[in-house]
């Protein structure tokens, strides 16, 4: 990055792979795979074996058929098509559903969505983990209940749910069960042929592709079915037409490659990051870790701090490019809603800073995001000696 900038947001997004940039330029010009896939001409058809091939590659990432993943734009549209998709295609089973309030707003605002067309929604509160408890899912699950939506690891914590558990006890009472899987794809292990999952959302550009290609996984089996959301051509088995992206879904299939290829090197290096910058900040008196600390990804951590304000924590951390919050909620100044769910008060949850890294992040950057974070605290209780802890 240019200037003294570091960019600690890969929890927002990340840059685009330059392999993954190249390859999708190529399928955009009169010599790579511009064709609509669609046509049964040469060139075509061309087009149609990047489609394929882009399905195989992300398919040998989570392990499941090429037939079971459908593209979208992104997750924010896979989670729109798994819950209202699935919502009105059981409507004459029931209409129960259940999720979590620390969810991404990209399922929450759906069951909200549904929730005024008469649905009805049970909004399981996490433990002070962020941590779902089974026996709660097990008392809310009912006989009209169609649907669990949870996230395998949440965007502002790192909390991971225990997809495996939940997913179990929801085969066990047939309930549909999709996963918000976005921050957890290429970055985790998520083994669709062992995982009891029926649908999955992803997208492209938390995983170094581009913004604006996603895909829902939706089981081969009996019962998992979704309503189209959009209609138009016969594309995708008419449940989610248009003509494919053909640049953008080589680019998703490629980074999804080179994801698990770098798996657990990827892991490794974030862990080693996250341990490091949790040592230099936990000796800073106030400062609290968000979200649990055993079962989290280590390429998100999430600090609170007493006695700071956090929108002048944030302008006096400047360099550094990180969220209050979620990215998608950083514009507003409301203390984060994931936060106030784990039980910390306004003024913590304001106070909160995402720090999220990945494969660019360096040891020195981190050093670097310590000695600024310290400085910026102790300059802050200056100002404001009488709160200070
Ligand atoms: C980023 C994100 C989304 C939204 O994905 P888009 O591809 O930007 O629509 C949804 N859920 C989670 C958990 C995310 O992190």
């Amino acid at each position: 990055m240019s200037d003294d900038l570091i960019y600690l947001d890969y929890a927002a997004t990340t840059p685009v792979d330059p392999r993954v940039a190249e390859i999708m330029l190529a399928q955009m010009t009169m010599d790579g795979g511009f064709a609509n896939p669609s046509s049964i001409h040469i060139v075509g058809r061309r087009a149609s074996e990047v489609v394929e091939r882009a399905t195989r590659q992300l398919a040998t990432l989570i392990n499941c058929s090429a037939k079971e993943l459908i593209w979208t734009s992104g997750a924010s549209e896979s989670n729109n098509l798994a819950i209202i998709g699935a919502a009105r295609n059981r409507e004459h089973r029931g209409k129960h559903l259940i999720s979590m309030p620390t969810e991404h707003k990209a399922v929450t605002d759906v069951l909200r969505a549904l929730e005024k067309k008469g649905f009805e929604i049970t909004w399981l509160q996490p433990d002070a983990d962020g941590r779902l408890r089974i026996g709660d899912l097990a008392d809310a699950l009912r006989a009209d209940t169609q649907l669990v939506s949870i996230m395998y690891v949440n965007n502002e914590t790192g909390v991971i749910q225990d997809i495996k558990a939940i997913g179990a006890l929801c085969r066990e009472r047939d309930v549909l069960f999709h996963v918000d899987a976005a921050q957890g794809v290429g970055k985790l292990p998520f083994d669709l042929a062992t995982l009891p999952v029926d649908m999955a959302s992803m997208t492209a550009h938390k995983i170094y592709g581009p913004k604006g290609i996603g895909a829902l996984y939706k089981a081969d089996r009996p019962g998992c079915n979704v309503d189209p959301l959009l209609f138009g051509g016969g594309q995708q088995g008419r449940i989610r037409p248009g003509t494919l992206p053909v640049p953008l879904i080589a680019a998703f299939g490629l980074a999804a490659r080179i994801a698990g290829e770098n798996l657990q090197a990827d892991f490794a290096h974030v862990q080693a990051l996250n341990k490091r910058l949790w040592a230099g900040l936990s000796t800073i008196a106030g400062v609290l870790r968000n979200g649990s600390a055993e079962h989290s990804f280590p390429g998100i951590l999430n600090v609170s701090i007493e006695d700071i304000e956090g929108e002048s924590l944030l302008l006096a951390l400047e360099p550094l490019c990180v969220s209050t919050g979620s990215a998608c909620n950083s514009l507003k100044q409301e203390p984060s809603y994931v936060l106030r769910s784990l039980g910390r008060s306004d003024e913590l949850a304001q106070s909160a800073i995402r720090f999220s890294f990945g494969r660019a992040t360096t040891s020195a950057e981190i050093d670097f995001v310590i000695h600024r974070y310290r400085d910026a605290v102790g300059k802050l209780r200056q100002l404001a000696p009488g709160k200070a802890a």
